[in-house]
């Protein structure tokens, strides 16, 4: 069994759309980012890749490569994937804590859950999601960023 954390932070802006979990949550607010910015799907990469201690997502998908701006994060987290995969690992359990000031995203859960447990090759019931403010403490409590701390768990691997 292999345990591995991720965790991203990315500025907020007025405008735009929000995507986590490969799922709008606001059309209103966007991250600062080089990719789609999708914060819980890059932390949910660092989390599997740091349990095959493989480089991370900055390294594997670097922000100033062109083939990477505005990349769609359920296309890397596939990429990711097929990287554990080859080298013998099982994805058991991935759970995440999103902290956002606003809006509200536990509403979207379903949705995030129903896109990406076939991506992960998992039971809707071994995606653990979960949001929180940060009562208004710091740049997550002005509203000025985001950030996703997540855990996984792996099997296998090849000795
Ligand atoms: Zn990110």
């Amino acid at each position: 069994m292999r345990v591995g954390l991720g965790r991203d932070v990315h500025r907020l802006v007025a405008g735009g759309r929000l995507i986590l979990g490969g799922v709008v949550v606001s059309e209103n607010l966007s991250p600062v980012a080089h990719s789609d910015g999708d914060c819980l799907l890059h932390a949910l990469m660092d989390a599997i890749l740091g349990a095959a201690a493989l480089p991370n997502v900055g390294v594997l998908f670097p922000c100033d490569g062109e083939e990477n701006r505005g990349r769609d994060s359920c296309e890397m987290l596939g990429t990711v994937l097929a990287m554990v995969w080859k080298l013998g690992f099982r994805l058991v359990n991935v759970d995440a804590v999103i902290q956002l000031e606003a809006p509200p995203v536990s509403s979207f859960f379903p949705a995030m859950r129903e896109r990406l447990s076939p991506l992960l090759g998992l039971e809707g019931s071994a995606v653990g999601l979960k949001a929180t403010t940060a009562e208004g403490l710091g740049p997550i409590g002005r509203g000025e960023a985001l950030e996703v701390l997540c855990v996984c768990l792996l099997e296998g691997g090849k000795s």
